[in-house]
């Protein structure tokens, strides 16, 4: 898609440190963090949206990804979230998974 900036992500066209990448997404740390890690995963492929989403090797791809980096970034018992916006909610028109941590543990 001409004018998205995460297809132009996607394609090297706009240059980016890839945290996560497989054949299906790439990963991203998003310029704008919420938390200390704050990344972002999206398929290659411009899907614009959730509810446009139907090839589920993206969402194994996510899975895995995101498995890696909560390692990664020794997440685990510190608390994160994993986020989709979606319908009209996101800014960005191009499907992305955030996850966003340490965020603190409720007990
Ligand atoms: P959403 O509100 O779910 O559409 O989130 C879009 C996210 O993309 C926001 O958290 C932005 O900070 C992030 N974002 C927008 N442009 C870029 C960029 N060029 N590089 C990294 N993250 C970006
Ligand atoms: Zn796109």
């Amino acid at each position: 898609m001409e004018n998205c900036i995460f297809c132009k992500i996607a394609s090297g066209q706009i240059p980016k440190k890839f945290r996560y990448q497989d054949e299906n997404i790439v990963a991203f740390d998003d310029i704008n963090p919420q938390a200390s890690t704050h990344v972002v995963f999206i398929p290659r492929d411009h899907i614009e949206n959730f509810e446009m989403l139907t090839d589920d090797s993206i969402l194994a791809s996510v899975r895995r990804g995101m498995q890696e980096v909560v390692k990664e970034k020794k997440l685990v018992g510190r608390g994160y979230k994993v986020l989709v916006n979606g319908g009209g909610a996101q800014v960005v028109e191009h499907l992305h998974f955030h996850l966003i941590g340490p965020i603190g543990l409720k007990i």
